[in-house]
């Protein structure tokens, strides 16, 4: 194996509470094993550009409890081109880096894969995704946040959705999987959620959500992942208020969006983070590359890359079945 000196980490994609739990300890595990350490900030297009800052255990002080990324994150267009990747490989090379640890989503790691195709630098991913969506780890950094700041929220609408029997469609994020949606349902004690992974019927979502709200006369709240088939909450409200059977129902509609990014990070999260931190630094020392970081069952594991975003992470539909039951 080359020789391996001096790291770089970055944070790249969609930011999530936790990323700086897992920026921190891969520089304070780096370290701990005497190895220099750059950061680079914007992610890739941070690399490009030669963005880098020396880090040492000082500068990761103070940092585990906040959300965001101190590094920054970008997504960059320049990246998916050979000569944007050619000028991130020659800085790196300039700034003496041997290896990289990449935070981020699948994009994150289909970059980092033919980074590495092109230009060798051995590269671990640590997965930072609110969305959950990645094979090889149970949970990814910033969903647990993520679950628990859309549940929050869940409760101040249900209070107001029940003083006036209100029907509230709650919007929460979830382009390809329902996650975040179907968990924050049971938890939020939703009357009905509605997910990517479920084929949508209109008609009987109208159906049931009437039934819901004409036969008890109380508040309902519906959950919408946004990447439901239907279009998210927002498509929904039109089709009920496209429906004449709708007239009598108090419909409103409140999309959580960005609120769910923030926020410091739960107690689950920042262990998580530190947990795939350390492993990053461990498997670059054992010579791995193109791997991801996961926790599986409790475990800290390694998965290929390739196998993160060509396979897929299923939920579990026993707890879809639990949304009805319990509804
Ligand atoms: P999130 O799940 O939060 O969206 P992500 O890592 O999947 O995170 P992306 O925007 O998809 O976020 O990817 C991050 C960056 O990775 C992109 O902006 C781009 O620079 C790089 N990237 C993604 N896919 C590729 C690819 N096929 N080839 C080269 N670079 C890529």
């Amino acid at each position: 194996m080359a020789e391996l000196n001096r790291i770089a980490v970055y944070t790249s994609g969609g930011d999530a509470p936790g990323m700086n739990a897992c920026v921190r300890a891969v520089v304070r595990t780096a370290v701990a094993n005497d190895l220099d350490v750059v950061g680079v900030r914007r992610g890739y297009e941070g690399m490009i550009e030669g963005d880098f800052v020396e880090m040492d255990g000082r500068s990761v002080s103070n940092i585990v409890q906040l959300g965001g990324t101190i590094l920054k994150s970008a997504r960059s267009d320049r990246f998916r081109t050979s000569e944007g990747r050619m000028q991130a490989a020659e800085n790196l090379r300039k700034a003496g880096v041997d290896a990289l640890v990449g935070v981020g989503g699948d994009g994150t790691f289909r970059g980092a894969v033919l980074f590495h195709e092109e230009h060798g630098f051995p590269i671990i991913g640590c997965p930072g995704t609110i969305d959950n969506d990645l094979f090889g780890t149970d949970e990814t950094i910033g969903y647990d946040t993520a679950l628990n700041t859309a549940i929050e929220n869940i409760d101040r609408i249900r209070d107001t959705a029940d003083a006036h029997d209100r029907l509230f469609l709650i919007e929460v994020m979830g382009r390809d999987a329902g996650f975040i949606a179907l968990n924050c349902a049971i938890g939020g004690g939703a009357e009905m959620v509605l997910i990517p992974e479920t084929i949508a019927n209109l008609d009987d979502i109208k159906d049931r959500v009437l039934t819901l709200m004409l036969a008890q006369t109380r508040s309902s709240i519906v959950v919408v992942a946004e990447g439901e088939e239907l279009g998210g909450a927002a498509a929904l409200e039109s089709a009920f208020r496209a429906d004449p059977s709708f007239d009598s129902i108090d419909l409103r509609v409140c999309i959580l969006g960005h609120i769910q990014r923030g926020g410091a990070p739960s107690a689950r999260d920042r262990v998580l983070a530190s947990r795939m931190g350390v492993g990053a630094i461990e498997a670059l020392i054992e010579g791995h590359t193109n791997v991801m970081v996961g926790v599986q069952n409790g475990e800290v594991r390694l998965t290929t890359m390739r196998s993160v975003w060509s396979r897929k992470k299923n939920i579990n539909f026993e707890l879809l079945k639990l949304t009805q039951l319990l509804s």
